[in-house]
């Protein structure tokens, strides 16, 4: 494999409950080749969320460390401050979550073109690329709706969207289908997993379904604090 996008060695995670020391990871490794798309599936509670945390840079392993885009990103051997570490995560990953985390009082056109802001790129010019996103995911015609007037699956087209604006190496993708029907659902992972070819986006993502799983190029089981 050549430079991996995201290299997780020996991830671990802890919570401390008061007096009890719950092992929630204890031992993960992950290599995702760029372009490449991984499903992880787990039983609810099996760690999947903490995982993403961990490779997108939310949250902090207990041990081990993770590589992005060939930089040290989180945990050991990490020397970025957290402002540092916000900027590699906006030029290098997105994100998609079972719920759409779409800002209510902006346009499907703004909200896409939001993660261009944060970097600084003029409005006109982020503009513009979010409405090309938006016509890649099928909503030309939606750009001036908010999200409380489009469907489940409008919306969560919407954040794929979002996601992909920047063009990131890796979107990391918490269950993002797992509130829509089984048709809308389907379309919308075909969606994703063609727009990851075509950009040459890795996609990570957590799912509980397997035949959802099964269309990904990789499909790993996250079970007893490990991935297999
Ligand atoms: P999944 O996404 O696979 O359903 P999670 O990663 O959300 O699982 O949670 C895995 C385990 O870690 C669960 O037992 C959960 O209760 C525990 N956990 C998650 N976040 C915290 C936290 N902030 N504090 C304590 N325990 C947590
Ligand atoms: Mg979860």
């Amino acid at each position: 494999m050549s430079e991996p996008v995201i290299d997780a060695r020996a991830l671990a995670r802890r919570y401390h409950e008061g007096d009890l020391d719950v092992p929630v990871l204890t031992h993960v490794d992950l290599a995702v080749a760029r372009g490449e798309t991984v499903a992880i599936v787990g039983a609810s509670g099996s760690g999947k969320s903490t995982l993403l945390h961990l490779l997108g840079g939310l949250d902090a392993p207990s041990a081990g460390s993770v590589t992005l885009a060939g930089k040290p990103f989180n945990g050991a051997g990490c020397r970025m401050s957290a402002a540092e570490q916000g900027e590699w995560r906006n030029r290098q990953l997105g994100f998609i979550y079972q719920f759409h985390h779409l800002l209510p009082e902006f346009s499907a056109l703004d909200n896409v073109a939001m993660p261009l802001w944060i970097r600084r790129e003029s409005k006109q010019a982020a503009r513009e690329r979010a409405q090309e996103v938006l016509a890649a995911v099928g909503l030309a015609g939606r750009v001036r709706h908010r999200p409380s007037e489009l469907s489940g699956g409008e919306r969560q087209r919407v954040a794929v969207a979002r996601a992909l604006v920047t063009h990131p190496a890796c979107v990391l993708a918490d269950e993002p289908t797992g509130n829509l029907d089984r048709g809308t659902a389907d379309g919308v992972l075909r969606l994703m997993l063609d727009l990851a070819k075509a950009q040459g986006t890795a996609f990570v993502v957590v799912t509980h379904d397997e035949s959802l799983a099964a269309r990904c190029d990789r499909q790993l089981r996250l079970e007893r604090g490990t991935l297999n």
